[in-house]
């Protein structure tokens, strides 16, 4: 059995950090391990839109529209979730923003809700895996977790263009800031794990 030595790390100032990347990247699996190491709060959009669902809010309701076709929830809706997920931790030492920002509107609207608090984004780092593989990741996830939005090509398909269209404009947006940090995410879960903690601790 292989034992994870999570070796818990004080960085001596917040960080707070954009996970970006593909559906399927590992974005969710890695903030936890992130989260874990430099005590961060992680929020992520696509959770808190799940958890809704499954509670039949309101929000859940409409997002649920939304994310069965694979398509973006719209940017009102999601801006004011995240900027009231940011305010139930005012303690915090930092945030792992996982599935946000995805629009340049969200990114710039986060820069300006971050700056009204005296904080701002340390970092974004990107995952890159390739599209082919990541379909075969995400039809095992759908299979395994019973994601709706995982078990249809159409829809995974929909989740790229989506992802090309919209969100891949944010890494130029966030180069223009020199916070953009791209990190190899295929191999073993720990080597990639690795590979993001000596790139918060060069860059940081
Ligand atoms: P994820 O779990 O990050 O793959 O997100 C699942 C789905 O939730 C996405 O396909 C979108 O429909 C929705 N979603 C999550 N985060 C956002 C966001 N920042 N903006 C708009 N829609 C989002």
């Amino acid at each position: 059995m292989i034992l994870r030595y999570i070796c818990f790390i004080n960085l001596s100032r917040m960080i707070n950090l954009i996970l970006f990347g593909k559906p399927g990247s590992g974005k969710g699996t890695q903030a936890k391990f992130v989260k874990e190491k430099y005590d961060l709060v992680h929020i992520s959009t696509g959770d808190v839109f799940r958890f809704n669902i499954s509670k039949n809010t309101d929000l859940g309701l409409l997002a649920k529209s939304y994310m069965e076709k694979g398509d973006l929830v719209p940017d009102e809706v999601t801006i004011k979730m995240l900027e009231s997920e940011v305010e139930n931790f005012p303690n915090a030492k930092g945030f792992i923003f996982d599935g946000f920002p995805r629009t340049t509107t969200q990114a710039q609207i986060l820069d300006n809700f971050l700056d009204s608090k005296n904080m701002s984004i340390s970092m974004t780092i990107a995952l890159d895996v390739d599209e082919d593989l990541l379909i075969d990741r995400l039809i095992k996830r759908g299979k395994e977790s019973g994601r709706i939005d995982d078990q249809d090509r159409s829809k995974i398909q929909n989740r790229f263009d989506e992802y090309n269209n919209k969100t891949a404009p944010l890494i130029n947006f966030y180069k223009a800031q020199n916070k953009f940090f791209k990190v190899n995410g295929v191999g073993d879960v720990d080597q990639i794990s690795n590979r993001i903690f000596n790139t918060i601790e060069k860059k940081t």
